[in-house]
């Protein structure tokens, strides 16, 4: 990002910077990989949910996943085309299964009996059917952090197994859903790709639980998760994601006719952002230096949610490497980037990258402090 810096330099700080050329890049790669294999990718816009970034993926025809009924909204907006947008939450309120509702969405992702029947409720008021699918929990582990993990019994996502027939019996009465779909989500920032193949030998023993009751799904969408390499945002800018796909094509058994979706979310745009911030002080402790910065859990929360590890450059030094804690300025200890790092001799006003921050980055933004939220730059795109 070195080269950047005298284009940077021109911006208030902190702000978000986007490469709209790696993300380009990034979705060329995942749109001929999935379409080797005929699957279908859904972004997941909790990711990133800026629509500069959104029209330029919905131009490589992916569908929409949501969160939110405002994610639906801004999905629509971007131009996603409504009967390519699912929708998942173990808490949608009934304004937002209406929003649901009223685009007629490709799939409702539903989380409990209690939100079936909700959904079944409203979909009768406006006279439509609404087609959904079960999200179903798999008990894999996903061997990341806790915190991202969602796949496992004990998570609040998802319907267990072993309440299957329970559900299906109360499905019978509902008449405005129509079950079409599976849906597995098991956990973020999944770099071992034995979790996904654990995942579809599990699938395959689901699908043949469904099968000898005779229910056929249209849909099997196993949810996103796909890790990045934060230790080295240059080198390994994008994922794997021939090896990805080719685990679902190789172990997953679908059936004639069935379609395999995918959520993806922060593969696609992890990569591509940045946190640009400015040295404010360089402070002595007693056993460290202090770099502090102008940029917090404000801008980046990631840090101090999951314990996330992020790749930090000083873009305007070439002097001798030091010590540093890179923290924020807001008011709790928990405000700090990375600890004991080596970084050029840091000084005050220098610009400094945290790279790979282009997911749950800007989307988590706070307003805590009464901080201003920071500004988004980008790119020219390819
Ligand atoms: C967050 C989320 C995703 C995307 O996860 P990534 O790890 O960013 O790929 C996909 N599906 C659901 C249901 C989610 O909640």
């Amino acid at each position: 990002m070195k080269e950047l810096v005298n284009k940077l330099q021109d911006y208030k700080t902190p702000f978000y910077w986007y490469d709209l050329q790696l993300l380009e890049k990034t979705l060329s790669i995942i749109k001929k990989e999935s379409d080797n294999y005929g699957f279908n990718v859904h972004y997941a816009l909790k990711a990133n949910a800026n629509l500069p970034i959104l029209k330029i993926i919905k131009e490589y025809g992916f569908g929409a996943d949501c969160v939110s009924g405002n994610e639906v909204l801004r999905s629509l907006e971007a131009g996603f085309s409504s009967t390519e947008i699912v929708f998942a939450g173990v808490g949608k309120s009934d304004e937002e299964i209406t929003i649901g509702l009223e685009n007629d969405i490709l799939s409702f992702n539903v989380e409990s009996v209690p939100e079936l029947e909700v959904i079944n409720e409203l979909a009768h008021k406006l006279n439509k059917k609404a087609k959904v699918a079960f999200r179903l929990n798999p008990n894999v582990d996903a061997s990341t952090h806790h915190y991202i993990t969602t796949g496992l019994e004990e998570n609040k996502f998802g319907i267990n197994m072993r309440d299957m027939d329970g559900v299906l019996a109360i499905l019978k009465q509902l008449k405005n859903i129509e079950l079409t779909g599976i849906h597995f989500h098991i956990g973020s920032q999944i770099t071992d790709m034995k979790v996904y193949e654990k995942l579809c030998y599990r699938v395959n023993e689901i699908q043949e639980w469904f099968n000898t009751r005779n229910i056929h799904l249209a849909h099997i969408n196993v949810g996103g998760g796909l890790g990045i390499n934060y230790n080295a945002p240059e080198k390994d800018s994008i994922p794997d994601f021939k090896t990805y796909f080719k685990v679902f094509a190789d172990y997953l058994k679908l059936q004639p006719k069935q379609q395999l979706h995918f959520e993806l979310g922060r593969s696609v745009v992890g990569q591509c952002g940045s946190l640009i911030t400015k040295v404010l002080y360089v402070k002595n402790g007693t056993k460290t230096k202090f770099a502090i910065v102008d940029a917090g859990i404000t801008e980046l929360i990631r840090p101090a949610l999951y314990q996330a590890f992020h790749t930090i450059e000083n873009l305007s030094s070439e002097r001798l490497e030091e010590t540093y804690d890179v923290v924020g300025p807001i008011c709790e200890s928990s405000d700090f980037f990375r600890k004991g790092i080596l970084l050029p001799e840091t000084k005050r006003h220098d610009l400094i990258a945290i790279r790979s921050a282009g997911a749950y980055g800007e989307v988590m933004a706070s307003r805590y402090n009464l901080r201003n939220i920071a500004k988004a730059y980008y790119s020219d795109s390819l």
